[in-house]
């Protein structure tokens, strides 16, 4: 790997610090065109891209199937609203609606979006069908969940970042520690409408539950009439190993929350898939968004859709995996304290006295490899699921080099 060359690079970064609001701490990394693994930047530099839009490029950049479907997509007719129909709609929530295993799905744009659909529609099927009192309605969520970024979503935050200074905050939510059953079956009474937690919590480190865990819950709440809602927006679509993270431990969730990768890396996708006795409550006027299920983002989540199909990105995520696991593991006691982690996706904590999160990732960008750090000394690495062996093997070696392992 060359060492990276500031050319274009430096007034790049400074007219991006100078124009926009500080609410990231990017790398100084200014990307100029991407394909599969690997992006290029202005100054013609490579790396390895070791972070895939926080998994919304589990495809990849630019993934032919996906690129050409928003291709043919943009010569027809890219939006209709929802006041009409088109052609895409149709197919598109058929196909994910089978994928899932759902009677329903109802589309939006991004994550959190979507997160804030489920919110709602769990309320009212607590009203009109569990018999929740009005107004009085709960949801159980986890501690240092992750889950967007609107006003009522960092209501039920613990991250002091995420949540200070922006209340008042949404009340209805109750947190409980994450993969504790026991805190759990306490947090539930009859006023309890939903449980919403990550199958595995991505943003706060890559934390694998313990096992048993969502069994756990999906019992939990069939026996107390609540709905279990996975948000699966980060752990879905192939990441892990298999469609979706839930399906490890051969748990259904009553909705499945997705987005990032359901948008192939082109355009923003995110839907709610639940059973008819659920996203049923809904009638014409109560909910919607102007760009959800527009007509390109059903084209192109269709080509998400048709290359989950084969089974194909979940079977490389699981052995890619396993090579990425077993070899990270080697590094442990060696300037690594912990991994963590299933399929393509690993949480890494750094020895805290050998370097913070952000210099591992500064130093491995300039060996050619983009990650990010998330909280302190934890570096998160999601390759795209197309990587090669010989890619995780690289990305690995440069993790060993700047930890001097
Ligand atoms: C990223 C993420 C979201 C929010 O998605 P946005 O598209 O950024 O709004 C919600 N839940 C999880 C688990 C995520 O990782």
């Amino acid at each position: 790997m060359t060492a990276v060359v500031p050319g274009l690079t430096a007034p790049a970064v400074a007219e991006a610090e100078r124009w926009t609001a500080h609410n990231y701490h990017p790398l100084s990394v200014v990307i100029a065109d991407a394909s599969g693994a690997w992006v290029t930047d202005v100054d013609g530099n490579r790396y390895l891209d070791c972070l895939a839009g926080y998994s919304a490029l589990n495809f990849g950049h630019r993934h032919p199937a996906l690129v050409a479907a928003a291709r043919e997509q943009l010569d027809r007719v890219t939006l209709t609203s929802r006041a009409f129909l088109h052609d895409q709609f149709g197919p598109f929530c058929r196909e994910l609606a089978e994928l899932c295993g759902t009677d329903l799905v109802l589309p939006m744009n991004t994550g959190a979006e979507a997160v804030e659909t489920a919110i709602k529609v769990a309320r009212k099927w607590g009203y009109r069908v569990k018999g929740v009192p009005d107004g009085k309605a709960t949801i159980v969520v986890a501690e240092n969940n992750f889950h967007g970024r609107t006003t009522t979503i960092i209501s039920f935050s613990t991250d002091p970042d995420a949540r200070a200074d922006y209340g008042p905050y949404t009340p209805g939510f109750r947190i409980v520690p994450y993969g504790d059953l026991d805190a759990l079956a306490a947090a539930i009474d009859e006023t309890t409408v939903a449980v919403l937690i990550e199958p595995i919590q991505g943003e706060a480190g890559v934390l694998v539950p313990p096992p048993g865990y969502l069994p756990g819950v999906r019992s939990l709440c069939t026996s107390h009439d609540v709905l279990f809602i996975a948000d699966e927006v980060q752990s879905g679509l192939g990441r892990t190993g298999a469609t979706f993270a839930c399906d490890h431990e051969g748990v259904k969730p009553d909705m499945y929350v997705l987005g990032k990768a359901l948008g192939g890396g082109v355009v923003p996708v995110s839907a709610v898939a639940a059973s008819r006795s659920v996203l049923g409550v809904l009638r014409p006027g109560e909910h919607g968004s102007t760009f959800g299920g527009n007509p390109l983002a059903c084209a192109v989540g269709r080509a998400v859709v048709h290359l989950l199909r084969s089974g194909e990105f979940q079977e490389r995520a699981l052995a890619l995996g396993s090579q990425l696991h077993e070899r990270l593991g080697e590094l442990v006691g060696k300037g690594v304290t912990a991994v963590r982690g299933r399929g393509l996706w690993a949480g890494v904590d750094i020895d805290p006295e050998l370097m913070t999160g952000r210099q591992a990732c500064e130093r491995l960008a300039e060996r050619g490899v983009l990650v990010k750090d998330t909280h302190g000394s934890t570096i998160r690495l999601a390759p795209p699921l197309v990587v090669t062996p010989e890619e995780v093997d690289l990305a690995v070696d440069a993790l060993s080099a700047i930890l001097g392992s």
